[in-house]
């Protein structure tokens, strides 16, 4: 068998992160560079070539379009070069699942792209970044892990990016998957997929955007008023997502605003500020007369990632909207 060739593209997070004493708390994402990671990889023998490359060396709170556009146009190539069999992006873990949403509504699913992250810096006792990234290789160097969308390595778990969301602050074990569980458990000694790929043969969804729009989380709070919505259309915002109580609920006076605002031709995406659930259609809020959508699977930070996307393809109209949520 050939050694798979795997194209590492680092962005920084504390998988690179670095602190000043191995027990302290405090530290710097993106301070190691991606060859001392890859080095380091290299002395495990992890049975794949690992070539690397620079996107960027940050924490993931600052990423943002620019990266975004880098690391489409990496994979991309990566993808339609022979040599390569997948890829891994090293990436903070705090908007991993937004990167890693955002690149699987853009990329076709013909070879695994990976990210993975860790919770404690290089240098810190008990870190956990070299075990998740060589995980990570293992997952990425395996033929049957093609068809099953961008995935997330984290915690032993490989999670699809579409379903994985962080939901601790510090725990090692931080990410969650919803609605769907884990695609595989994965250790540097196993690898065993819970069933089989599921989006074989799968192209783009969509394409990647040449710009993004501005849509807004607005989430909702007891007694709160108005203002935030028409402060939000102030600054010009194209969409708005609720990031509501409950099912996607929100005080009467802010669900009348939004319902303007949807009237003005604003899509309105109904999320939860609750951790875990779906948002359905018509349950406490009447979509169908004001013109919402509901967020279904998708937490605020994803409904974004998928209401830019598609309001940067000229899909606005509640009902597109509404069955491309349905979809995600
Ligand atoms: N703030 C860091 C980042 O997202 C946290 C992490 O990587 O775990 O880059």
């Amino acid at each position: 068998m050939t050694t798979p060739r795997l194209l590492v593209l680092g962005t920084g997070g504390t998988i690179a992160g670095a602190g000043s004493k191995a027990t302290g708390a405090a530290y710097r994402p993106g301070d190691l560079a991606l060859a001392e990671l890859i080095a380091a990889a290299a002395a495990l023998d992890l049975g794949a070539e690992l070539i690397g490359q620079d996107i960027a060396r940050i924490g993931s709170q600052d990423i943002g379009f620019a990266e975004w556009r880098a690391l489409h146009a990496a994979c991309t190539a990566a993808l339609a070069d022979p040599a390569i069999s997948g890829v891994i992006i090293t990436h903070g873990t705090d908007t991993a699942e937004e990167t890693g949403f955002l690149l699987d509504l853009t990329l076709p699913t013909t070879k695994p792209v990976v990210l993975v992250g860790a919770m404690r810096p290089a240098d810190a006792v008990g870190a956990d970044g070299m075990r998740n990234f060589a995980n990570t290789v293992k997952v990425a160097s395996d033929p049957a892990a093609a068809g099953r969308g961008v995935m997330l390595v984290m915690g032993d778990a490989v999670l699809a990016a579409s379903d994985a969301r962080k939901a601790a602050t510090s725990s090692i074990d931080a990410f969650r998957s919803f609605p769907r569980a884990a695609l595989a458990r994965v250790t540097p000694a196993r690898l065993d997929w819970f069933g089989p790929a599921h989006r074989m043969g799968e192209g783009a969804r969509y394409p990647f955007p040449s710009a993004l729009p501005r849509v807004a989380i607005l989430t909702a709070g007891a007694g709160m008023d108005a203002r935030p919505v028409e402060a939000l259309l102030g600054i010009g915002a194209k969409g708005i997502v609720l990031a509501g109580m409950g099912q996607g609920n929100a005080p009467k006076v802010v669900i009348a605003a939004l319902a303007k605002a949807a009237a003005a031709g604003v899509p309105v995406v109904r999320s939860s500020r609750v951790d875990e659930g779906l948002v359905d259609r018509n349950v406490e809020v009447d979509d169908d007369a004001l013109g919402f959508i509901a967020a279904r699977a998708l937490g605020p930070a994803k409904a974004r990632i998928l209401l830019m996307v598609l309001i940067a393809c000229g899909i606005t109209a509640p009902d597109a909207v509404q069955a491309a949520f349905d979809r995600a």
